[in-house]
């Protein structure tokens, strides 16, 4: 797999330079005040004082802990003894530190109303402009790390807006991700509701047959995919298609993931059905987005292959509770009330059967507050995991998933220093992870109360 972590650790605009204020609460009044402008790490040794530290990888937290930050890492973590006498103090008080949030799902150029159709109107410049916003929001609300799972534009808008986060213009959260969702002709990613006279191009890539999808999988790491997404069932939020079938035929997925995994790019699957999602798992995907009508062998397939289940739950509750505003949501609403229970069951299933599942939202556009994105924890505890099991699940083993594991994921000694903080101890409720209000990305503040 690739390697690629992005991110502006260690690169970002110089308004901060190395004179930092004596006074911590002078730097964090300066930091927060700029908002997400901010990119620098701290110069010298901080050391960050919380109540609790959840670090990702013990079951249970820390009390009255200490993470020492040198640079853009962590140097020490434990009691309150590792903080040497000429750190700088960040005491954030009665709070629990996490390691930063990592959604394994996201769609930040997607306004969830606009699917198939306001992309039409929007030029690729105007989306990586809206985008970028939403990303900046996301980052905020503490998600330090995102994986894209194909987005809407005909170009690569959300690839330039990585771009432009990696070279230090902007600071926002490490992206990684596929440029777009491959479908077939009349697929999740084709436009399905105008007549046969039109002509327009689909912002997801409508591919057929075999040779079409190789040079789609090679076009989309030409133009910087470091993953591969592949529509493989229908969908939910596209018109005239349905999740229960299967589109791709064997041959075309073969391709794809033999194609992609040749160039060290793993594959996520998006699955409703539960044929597809066993076709996939046997032809090799690393993760299967959504996978609401899994089975008993679908779950053991993945178990065996250790693939990662991204069933993005809580988009479903969304879009129920928001309610249809228009004809394009109609169906998502429909089929989230009509599916809910079996989807949960299935999660529930392979929960307690090992599948290694994890926190993927299915959201990120401008259309939503982005601390929403934290429903997705109560809605894996909803599915049967413990408050612990689901903050790991959107912090070391997405980290896992994404082959970020040696940087990023865990409050340890030797990662980057990507750390947030809720009010109170999220695992008595889960519910508080959608108050972060503290932000560290790569060791620069990026929000602080
Ligand atoms: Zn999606």
């Amino acid at each position: 797999m690739k390697s690629r972590v992005g991110g502006v650790a260690g690169v970002a605009p110089r308004q901060w330079g190395s004179a930092v204020p004596a006074l911590i609460v002078c730097l964090i009044t300066a930091l927060a005040g700029a908002g997400l402008g901010a990119g620098e790490p701290i110069g010298g040794r901080t050391a960050i004082l919380c109540a609790r530290l959840i670090d990702g990888v013990r079951d249970t937290a820390i009390e009255d802990a200490a993470v020492l930050i040198e640079g853009e890492r962590i140097v020490a973590v434990g009691g309150r003894e590792i903080v040497p006498e000429d750190a700088r103090v960040i005491d954030l008080g009665d709070v629990t530190l996490l390691p930063g949030l990592i959604d394994a799902h996201s769609h930040p150029l997607l306004d969830s109303d606009d699917y198939q159709y306001r992309h039409l109107s929007r030029s690729s410049a105007y989306k990586a402009l809206r985008a970028l916003k939403a990303v900046r929001n996301t980052l905020a609300a503490g998600w330090t790390s995102i994986r894209i799972a194909g987005d809407a534009d005909v170009h690569y808008a959300h690839l330039d807006l990585r771009r432009a986060i990696d070279e230090g213009l902007w600071s926002g959260p490490r992206i990684a991700g596929a440029g777009h969702y491959i479908s077939n002709t009349g697929g999740g990613g084709d436009i399905n509701f105008l007549s046969p006279e039109q002509d327009f191009q689909a912002d997801g890539l409508v591919v057929d047959g075999a040779d079409a999808m190789r040079k789609a999988v090679r076009e989309e790491i030409k133009y910087g995919s470091d993953w591969i997404k592949l529509l493989v069932t229908g969908a939910f939020m596209s018109a005239a298609d349905n999740p229960r079938d299967v589109h791709f035929s064997r041959e075309e997925l073969d391709v794809a993931i033999e194609e992609a995994n040749r160039r060290g790019v793993p594959v996520m699957a998006h699955a409703h059905a539960a044929e597809g999602i066993k076709m996939a798992i046997r032809a090799g995907v690393r993760s299967i987005e959504h996978g609401t009508f899994i089975d008993d062998e679908g779950i053991r397939l993945a178990v065996e292959h250790g693939v990662y289940l991204v069933p993005t739950l809580y988009i479903g509750d969304y879009f129920i509770e928001k309610g249809s505003d228009g004809e394009w949501q109609e169906k998502s609403v429909e089929l989230s009330k009509k599916y809910r229970d079996l989807h949960f069951e299935g999660v529930r299933k392979a929960i307690e059967a090992g599948v290694k599942v994890v926190v993927g939202v299915d959201l990120g556009g401008l259309a939503y507050p982005a601390e929403k994105n934290a429903r997705e924890f109560a809605a894996l505890v909803e599915a049967g995991m413990t408050p612990m099991q689901a903050i790991q699940a959107g912090t070391r083993v997405n980290a896992e998933l994404l082959g970020w594991e040696d940087r990023v994921g865990t409050v340890e000694v030797g990662k980057l220093a990507d750390l947030v903080a809720v009010p109170g101890d999220p695992l008595a409720d889960i519910g508080l992870l959608q108050r972060v209000d503290f932000v560290m990305l790569g060791g620069a503040v990026i929000e602080s109360p």
